[in-house]
């Protein structure tokens, strides 16, 4: 689908200067910002919206560069989802960096879409007008999309379509936008060969610490391998716990590499357990 046109004819942002307010007053990292500021899309146009595009996002063209889009009911509340769409890139870079995986090119100029509801959000992938009904939903708990765009509901929908998820973290939207922000950062950093859903899915919640499956502990490599039902309320719970088991067997960049590879899931099968770590110090 063309998401950048449509994307790029509803900016009406008003401006950044609330986030450098925000910079001075502390509440965004002073470090990440200015290559922020430096990275304004430059993609900005008048380009009439296509018909079909009539069932997502739509403003008042004023044209006002910003890294997130919203519906003009939620433009009063711009500023907080560009903070957390800051906050977010910033969740994904230090991840890699402390992990030493390059941070890829594309976080930074990464955009947002909020839409208020998962039936907005749902009719805008497809296209869908208002006169038409969608397809179904993917699964029961779709509230956000990867891309760029990356696109998802309001902080009030996701709590209310994935109650159990969002009261895990007081943050727990932001990690929401960092876990799409991880899909696209590991698709760039595994030139797109991301493995299996299982992975890639687990990774992204453990990359944006939601703390899903926190409390779930495979007994082994078989029963970290067991399929997902992804229609499951539960499934990404599971991915994040078989994710966390074989963390403790390699480290994630070994992973990452090794998850490109056809053979994966039998590499991971013979990966021993880590040794316990000697106590240093100790003659
Ligand atoms: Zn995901």
């Amino acid at each position: 689908m063309n998401a950048e046109t449509n994307a790029r004819n509803h900016w009406f942002a008003p401006g950044w200067w609330p986030l450098a307010l925000a910079v001075a007053a502390g509440s965004v990292s002073a470090t990440y910002v200015p290559v922020a500021l430096l990275t304004l899309p430059v993609t900005v146009g008048s380009t009439p919206a296509a018909p079909e595009a009539l069932a997502c996002i739509s403003g008042d063209n004023k044209m006002v560069p910003s890294f997130v889009a919203v519906p003009e009911s939620l433009s009063e509340r711009l500023f907080e989802f560009e903070v957390a769409l800051v906050q977010a890139k910033q969740i994904v870079q230090v991840f890699a960096r402390e992990n030493g995986l390059p941070p890829g090119t594309r976080l930074e100029g990464a955009r947002l879409e909020v839409y208020p509801s998962q039936e907005k959000l749902w009719r805008c992938m497809n296209r869908t007008p208002d006169w038409s009904e969608p397809p179904p939903l993917p699964r029961k708990t779709f509230v956000a999309a990867n891309g760029n765009p990356l696109r998802a509901v309001t902080p009030e929908e996701f709590a209310r379509v994935i109650p159990e998820y969002a009261a895990l973290r007081r943050d727990a939207w932001v990690r929401l936008i960092a876990h799409e922000l991880a899909h696209n950062w590991h698709a760039e950093v595994a030139s797109r060969k991301m493995g299996p859903h299982w992975f890639f899915e687990g990774l992204a919640v453990v990359i944006a610490n939601q703390g899903f499956g926190e409390d779930l502990h495979p007994k082994s490599a078989d029963d970290a391998l067991q399929p997902i039902d992804w229609s499951g309320r539960y499934a990404y719970a599971q991915a994040a716990a078989s994710v966390r088991f074989f963390l403790k067997r390699a480290p994630v960049k070994t992973l990452i590499e090794r998850a490109q590879m056809p053979d994966f899931e039998t590499w991971l099968r013979k990966l021993p357990a880590k040794p316990p770590k000697t106590p240093s110090g100790r003659l």
